[in-house]
């Protein structure tokens, strides 16, 4: 009988059990888990409610060394359709698909059910540290070893420390002489100089923009928190996907982002006229307004200028601990189109550890779930050809 044998019990793996054991009922499809349950990660996601695709695919959501195979695997999957067929019902809030329960808990239940169902032997508290290849392979955990006939990397990153901050994804693919990309946190806080912690708390709405030399990297349009190390929220998230350490950025605020700079000119000037005290309450949360504070000088420019292109320099971002993906992972350049690793046969790779990083909104998980559709087909189709 043949043997798949998956490492991780992540999104992407446990995807991919589900669809091999349902299309191929007479192999063993047994997933090895180095945690104590398996879809940690998936629980966390979009705050415990699981954003798990977006309506709107383009190549730009994603960052990878080799766009154009990401676009092809993501671009026609149907994460809606293929979560009913699980029995999962879901829909679209905006252009953001959740379960109706509003549970990743629910998404957890569904999918394990159906595994279980269909028979997908799950191991768990078995960390894979090392894998032979001798025609079929041989992994190794601390406890047991493993006989395979196909073996799967889904092992996710170490973002948001829940699927394990251990070495061996990553050095099991250093033993196989694979390329990977050094991982990088990515969708996490940034932090800034100053920090503006006496805004700690206060969420501001706007454009922001990410500068380098004064040139805009990213502008995203949304939410901001600051906090007492810098800055967080969706907004920020998705700024910190085009930051590369090394270079220097600065992050611009623009606080009225619904009116045009001549607009706002008019209407501070007339606001400048009223003789108003209270200059700044009434524009502004009233913490920022009181740093605002305005002096009896004041020109119209520099008042539109710090409402309209109020910058913090950007020091650093948040730690992996705290981030949503890793950038980053095995290259794309060691695997075929079929997601097969070029210098092994029968072995194949699934979801976030390749590089590939998508942008906040679903994007993540849409690619778990739809690279790890696109093995199933290829195994589906090696098995094929060799019963024929
Ligand atoms: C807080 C948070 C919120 C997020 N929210 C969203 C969201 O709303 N929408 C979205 O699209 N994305 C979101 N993401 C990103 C998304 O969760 C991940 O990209 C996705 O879960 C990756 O799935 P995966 O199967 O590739 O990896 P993982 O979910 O990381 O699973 C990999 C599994 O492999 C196991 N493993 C690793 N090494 C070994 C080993 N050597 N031996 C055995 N097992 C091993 C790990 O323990 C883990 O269980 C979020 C991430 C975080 C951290």
């Amino acid at each position: 009988m043949r043997k798949i044998v998956i490492v991780g019990a992540g999104a992407s793996g446990v995807y991919l059990s589900i669809l091999l054991k349902k299309e191929m009922i007479d192999c063993d499809v047994i997933v090895l888990e180095q945690n104590s349950a398996p879809l940690k990660k998936l629980l966390a996601t979009g705050n415990g409610r699981c954003n798990l695709s977006n309506q709107y695919i383009n190549k730009e959501c994603y960052q990878s060394d080799h766009p154009n195979l990401v676009y092809d695997i993501v671009r026609h999957f149907d994460v809606q359709e293929e979560m009913n067929e699980l029995g999962l019902y879901s829909y679209y809030q905006g252009q953001l698909l959740y379960p109706k329960s509003e549970q990743a808990l629910s998404v957890k239940h569904v999918m394990m059910q159906r595994a279980e169902e269909l028979g997908v032997l799950f191991f768990y508290n078995q960390e894979v540290i090392s894998i032979k290849e001798h025609g079929t392979y041989t992994l190794y955990t601390q406890q047991q070893t493993f006989h395979a006939d196909t073996v799967i990397w889904a092992m996710g990153s170490e973002a948001g420390k829940l699927s394990g901050i251990n070495t061996s994804r990553y050095d099991l693919l250093y033993k196989l002489n694979l390329n990977v990309v050094k991982p990088q946190p990515s969708l996490v806080q940034m932090k800034t100089n100053p920090i503006m912690k006496q805004w700690k708390g206060v969420r501001v709405k706007g454009t922001f923009s990410l500068l380098e030399n004064h040139q805009c990297i990213h502008q995203e349009k949304g939410e901001l928190l600051f906090t007492d190390y810098g800055v967080s929220g969706i907004a920020v998230m998705q700024l910190s996907a085009f930051y590369q350490s090394g270079h220097q950025y600065q992050l611009m605020i623009d606080f009225f982002d619904e009116i045009d700079e001549k607009k706002l000119s008019e209407y501070i000037e007339l606001r400048i006229n009223k003789g108003y005290n209270h200059f700044y309450d009434g524009l502004l949360h009233t913490k920022i307004a009181s740093y605002f504070e305005k002096k009896p000088n004041d020109v119209v420019e520099q008042i539109v200028k710090q409402l309209k292109h109020f910058s913090l320099d950007i020091v650093g971002l948040n730690s992996f601990e705290t981030a949503q993906v890793m950038k980053g992972g095995l290259s794309l350049k060691e695997v075929n189109d079929d997601l097969s690793i070029k210098k092994y046969p029968h072995m194949y790779a699934i979801g976030e550890i390749l590089n590939v990083a998508g942008l906040c909104g679903g994007y993540n998980l849409h690619f778990a779930f739809a690279s790890a559709s696109h093995v199933a087909k290829a195994i589906e189709r090696e098995d094929n050809v060799t019963s024929t």
